[in-house]
């Protein structure tokens, strides 16, 4: 028995120091200690013993029961160590790797063009509107003074919904002139930009649908000089101080006088070169002293209030702005392109 004792002794221990797991070590344990492990079976011998060697034997027993259980402890201890370390290594934060980049988009070249010019607006006492595209004839072209039979209500160049050219996409945002007169308080100073359509075929300066801002002033003793005085700013603003402008004679139905505005060339600084095909000048936007016959169709006494407005192609801006050859790439949205504002 005591060989027998010895031998589960040295068994058991080199076999608990070798457990992989804690399921392995509990089935260890099942195995020496449980109820019908091989320790308890040698425990239960102990009755057939002579009452001399019982003494002796069950010390031994119990020493060797102690000695099992104190080993399955220890080993227990080791693999809940190893776990943990295991799961500090999985888990370790290399604080030196290279953080992942977020990739973040940005605003397209005619939005920062937009930004711009309404900063500048804001800055002079400006409120911006915003209006629908789906626009009535009667605020596109009646009401702005062009009557039935002038040239751009014509069917080629305007997109109507129905055959009797009263719904349309506007071709133009100074519908929004009109709808500021008839909901606002005077005095009125507003920008409106807005997408526009004509039916025009693309090309490198052309598309059917592009952008333009509204403004409009209207106050008392409002004249010519304070369009001129207010464009000037805005171009230095736009374009850097000293930049020169001049006025041309133009015609639209709704302003009288009218007035084509253009920018001394930025590449030439007025000598002629490709970029203004020669002139030295690049044009920049139409204006004029709103209609009286406009004023008088939304409710205001061209007699008291006097205003001037103004049209400028988004577009145009932001190309001349970010030095853009082609209008095509502003609406081609290729990544490429768009990258490099
Ligand atoms: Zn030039």
């Amino acid at each position: 028995m005591k060989e027998q004792l010895a031998r589960i002794r040295s068994e058991a221990l080199a076999a608990f120091e070798q457990a992989q797991s804690a399921a392995e070590l509990d089935s260890l344990r099942v195995q020496y200690l449980g109820k019908k492990g091989e320790l308890t079976a040698v425990l239960k011998m102990m009755g057939k013993l002579s009452a001399e060697e019982r003494p002796a034997m069950g010390q031994l027993a119990n020493e060797v029961r102690s000695a099992l259980e104190a080993a399955i402890e220890a080993a227990a201890g080791k693999l809940e160590a190893q776990a943990l370390e295991q799961r500090l290594k999985d888990e370790a934060l290399d604080v030196t790797i290279p953080g992942r980049k977020v990739k973040l988009g940005h605003k397209h070249p005619m939005y920062l063009a937009l930004d711009e010019l309404k900063d500048i607006f804001i800055g002079m006492g400006f409120t911006v509107l915003d209006g629908p595209e789906v626009e009535l004839a009667e605020y596109n072209f009646d009401k702005l003074n062009a009557e039935e039979g002038h040239p751009s209500r014509d069917w080629s160049d305007t997109f109507y919904f129905d055959a009797g050219s009263r719904v349309m996409l506007r071709s133009q945002t100074s519908p929004m002139q009109v709808r500021a007169m008839e909901t606002m308080e005077l005095p009125i100073r507003i920008i409106a930009p807005g997408r526009v359509y004509r039916k025009d075929e693309v090309d490198a300066t052309h598309s059917p649908m592009f952008h333009q801002v509204e403004g409009m002033v209207i106050d008392k003793n409002v004249t010519m000089a304070d369009l001129k005085g207010t464009l000037n700013t805005v171009v230095e603003q736009l374009y850097g101080k000293g930049t020169k402008t001049r006025f041309r004679p133009h015609h639209f139905p709704f302003t009288e006088p009218s007035c084509e505005m253009d920018v001394q060339c930025h590449k030439c600084g007025g000598v002629g070169c490709p970029t203004c095909k020669g002139e030295g000048w690049i044009e920049m936007l139409g204006a004029g002293m709103i209609h009286p016959k406009v004023l008088k169709m939304a409710g205001i006494d061209p007699e008291v209030y006097s205003g001037w407005a103004f049209g400028i192609g988004l577009e145009r801006t932001a190309m001349r702005r970010f030095k853009i050859a082609d209008l095509r790439l502003i609406f081609e949205n290729d990544v490429r392109f768009l990258e490099q504002f």
